[in-house]
């Protein structure tokens, strides 16, 4: 790669500074031994930001993120800014304005279960035999999260509430093509998740799927009511590879995905727009339980960096080779605090940041 690539790092509060020291030894090796012309500023965000500049996303942290190919986001909150005005919170405030802002409509969620950790799955171990690979789509800036919403009296004074679900066509078309080019390079098969027996907005999403699938005749495409592929997911994993869903039904089932695979500290997550510009960041939040401990897990961070490689910079092998060397890691009994088994050694976020740079500088 000879372009500059242009990096902004915004390592957030809570565990986030703490994990991202250790992704910052992957971007080194990264740079260093593969020549990687990585341009990399670091920027505040959330309550760090509040605290410093009384605002969760400054003027300086959009503007350096605008003239970058990329972020990479450590994350953001904590009790310290539960009590601020919900507009002006560390998530509110930064993160939704930030996926909007770049317009990060796709988010895509790979929840992998690594053999060794097979026993903090909840899930029994005949289901786990065929093991668990699912890549979930999630349409992000659109759908109930965004529709009309209000909390109000009618005309007997009874209070209601109500939230709406609305998509274009054109929103889902997007999300879908995104599903489908993923799946070229994956198992060839998308299931898509709606409520179209009883959703008009899932009437919509699904004829308009069945639509865009004509356009790759090579993807094997199937449909499921949300409630049902709860269920699939829990008595039959395996059979997933793509799960295309909107932005409510893209929420729960990522969630029980990375339940059924073992920690969250292990899942990272990208959100992408139209032209591959990402937002790459763990799928967890900021642990301010572990916070300062030196315990939390820094592979979903280190991982975000794998997905960073793959989906903007197109750099495959480099991916694969973050992937093999967690797995290796994994493999030779490295565990942290949060994937240890019972009364197990286990490292801390610095150990186990150092072993698998040391993992990734053989695997490259
Ligand atoms: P959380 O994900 O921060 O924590 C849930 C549990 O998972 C905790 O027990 C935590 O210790 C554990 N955990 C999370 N990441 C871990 C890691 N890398 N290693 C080991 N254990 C890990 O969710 P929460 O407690 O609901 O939220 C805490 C704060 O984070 C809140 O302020 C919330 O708003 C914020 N949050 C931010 C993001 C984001 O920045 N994208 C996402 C979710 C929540």
């Amino acid at each position: 790669m000879k372009k500059n690539f242009f990096l902004s790092v915004l390592p957030g509060d809570g565990i986030g500074p703490e994990v991202m020291r250790e992704a910052y030894k992957i971007l080194n090796i990264l740079k260093k031994k593969c020549f990687l012309n990585l341009i990399i500023n670091e920027y505040d965000i959330g309550g760090i930001a509040i605290d410093k500049h009384g605002i969760a996303l400054p003027e300086k942290t959009l503007t350096g993120c605008k003239n970058s190919d990329a972020i990479l986001l450590g994350s953001v909150g904590g009790p310290k800014w539960q009590f601020l005005p919900d507009v002006q919170q560390p998530e509110r405030g930064a993160l939704l304005p930030l996926r909007k802002y770049f317009n990060l409509f796709a988010n895509i969620r790979p929840s992998i279960l690594y053999k060794e950790l097979s026993d903090l799955s909840p899930l029994r171990d005949d289901r786990l035999d065929s093991g668990i690979d699912i890549l979930c789509v999630r349409e992000l800036i659109s759908g109930i999260y965004f529709g009309k919403s209000g909390c109000t009296f009618d005309h007997h004074n009874q209070k209601y509430a109500f939230d709406t679900e609305l998509y274009y066509e054109s929103e889902i078309e997007r999300i879908t093509h995104i599903a489908f080019k993923i799946a070229l390079k994956r198992k060839k098969y998308v299931i898509s998740i709606d409520k179209s027996n009883v959703l008009k907005s899932s009437k919509l999403w699904r004829k308009t799927v069945d639509k865009v699938s004509k356009k790759y005749p090579n993807v094997k495409v199937s449909h499921l009511y949300i409630d049902n592929a709860v269920m699939q997911i829990i008595n039959n994993p395996s059979q997933f590879d793509v799960i295309l869903c909107s932005n409510l039904f893209g929420d729960i089932l990522s969630d029980a995905c990375a339940m059924i695979t073992g920690s969250i500290g292990m899942l990272a997550s990208a959100s992408l727009n139209e032209k591959g510009f990402g937002l790459y960041e763990p799928a967890g939040g900021s642990a301010p339980d572990i916070q300062g401990k030196n315990i939390a897990n820094p592979i979903a961070q280190i991982l975000s960096v794998a997905l960073l490689l793959r989906y903007s910079m197109k750099l495959y092998d480099l991916s694969d080779a973050i992937y093999e060397s967690v797995k290796n890691t994994l493999k030779k009994g490295y565990r942290t605090y949060d994937i240890r088994n019972n009364n197990q050694d286990y490292l801390t976020t610095q150990q186990m940041g150092d072993i698998i740079s040391q993992n990734l500088i053989k695997e490259i």
